[in-house]
């Protein structure tokens, strides 16, 4: 079902995707060669409790998983596409890309977004692959307006991607959100214009492209969790949540 929000939904949501956001510029200071994912866990960890929120994904089951995801944050590095899991033992290198996911419970609704980040210096093909990604996302989100439909959107990413030479992860997909991490409805990064769910105004959901440079086909690792490019790839994912309104689609996570 798809849930409509009230305007004191929206300011809350407002402040959830604030929150996300505040936790992804703390990001920004911490990550640095040298940096175990573990640290980065636990300084997002600490903006979220300074909030009095939670983290939106700890302890998240899925029905094929056994174990319920142990992080606050998605740490994912170079060919781990989504879901990679902190570590005090996996240390970011020089050259790394890393893609942070960052959900937030705060005052009964969510926020949730994405960024790759640059470990220092990268290499052209790693900074190129990290525009198209972020692009593609900007691209998805002007066609978020009323009227438009989900279809549209998928559309928009999915072109920006493939004419740039670059493979989509069609496994996975943004998603609706509000009182629930996932609601309705499924936000795939690929469509056909005029598909799907028509966009309407107070509707909140999530634009998320995971992009690679290689084949399009992604496996699970043994944790259960980690996603990874089947072909060792790398990935890059970028996300916000999104507030519809009658002028467009408005930026509840503004990491930027
Ligand atoms: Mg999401």
């Amino acid at each position: 079902m798809i849930t409509f929000k009230k305007p004191n939904e929206i300011d809350k949501m407002r402040r959830a995707g604030k929150l996300v956001a505040d936790a992804h510029h703390a990001m920004r200071d911490v990550i640095k060669p040298g940096v175990d994912t573990m640290t980065l866990d636990q300084v997002a960890e600490r903006v979220l409790f300074a909030a009095s929120a939670k983290a939106s994904f700890k302890g998240y089951r899925v029905k094929h998983i056994p174990v319920p995801f142990p992080g606050t944050i998605c740490v994912s590095i170079n060919d781990e596409v989504v879901h990679g899991i902190p570590s005090s033992e996996r240390f970011l290198e020089e050259g790394d890309i890393v893609s942070i996911d960052i959900g937030a419970y705060l005052d009964g609704y969510h926020g949730d977004a994405a960024c790759t980040y640059a470990v220092g210096s990268i290499s052209e093909k790693r900074k190129e692959l990290l525009a198209v990604t972020q692009e593609s996302l900007y691209m998805g989100i002007k066609q978020a307006v009323p009227g438009h439909t989900i279809g549209d959107v998928g559309h928009a990413v999915e072109e920006y991607v493939l004419s740039h030479a670059c493979g989509l992860v069609r496994d996975y997909a943004g998603h609706g959100i509000g009182r629930k991490l996932h609601e309705a409805p499924q936000v795939p990064n690929y469509g056909k214009p005029g598909s799907g769910v028509t966009i309407k105004s107070s509707m909140t959901f999530c634009v998320e492209p995971m992009v690679m440079n290689g084949a399009e086909d992604v496996e699970s690792t043994s944790n259960g969790w980690t996603v990874v490019t089947r072909d060792g790839s790398d990935a890059a994912h970028f996300e916000h949540t999104l507030l519809i309104t009658e002028d467009g689609a408005e930026i509840l996570t503004p990491w930027e």
